[in-house]
């Protein structure tokens, strides 16, 4: 838990969200303003800042972001049509919020490339 960030806030329940899974140390909940007709962000429980700040004790969960990102996109209809996983690093990224988050976007065609 890191002072003062949105997403642990969230995963401490202090700010609301619409849950889609959650179990030790992963979360996903909907995006609040969603990009595309399904949007959701699946985080670590354990406060990263993002992608780059994983480190080697952070294999495994790293691994189960993903998993758990495929089962859910899985559970969301997502898997047959296709669907995007993005993780925004840093400035250039465009990350806004600095707790590591993998959005799954889906449900329509998405353009290539980000503008
Ligand atoms: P990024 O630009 O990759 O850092 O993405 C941050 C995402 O968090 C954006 O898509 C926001 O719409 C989303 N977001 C911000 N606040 C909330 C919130 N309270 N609940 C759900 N999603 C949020
Ligand atoms: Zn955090």
């Amino acid at each position: 838990m890191a002072n003062d960030c949105l997403f642990c806030k969230i995963i401490s329940g202090d700010i609301p969200s619409t849950e889609v899974y959650s179990d030790d140390d992963i979360y996903a909940f909907r995006d609040i303003n969603p990009a595309a007709p399904t949007h959701i962000l699946v985080i670590p429980k354990k406060h990263l800042t993002d992608v780059k700040s994983a480190q080697a004790e952070d294999e495994a969960l790293m691994g189960k972001l993903l998993l758990r990102a495929n089962d859910i996109a899985q559970a969301e209809g997502l898997a047959e049509d296709g669907f995007r996983y993005i993780i925004n690093t840093g400035k250039h990224g465009g990350q806004t919020v600095f707790h590591l988050h993998l959005h799954i976007l889906g449900g329509r065609a998405l353009g290539w490339p980000p503008g």
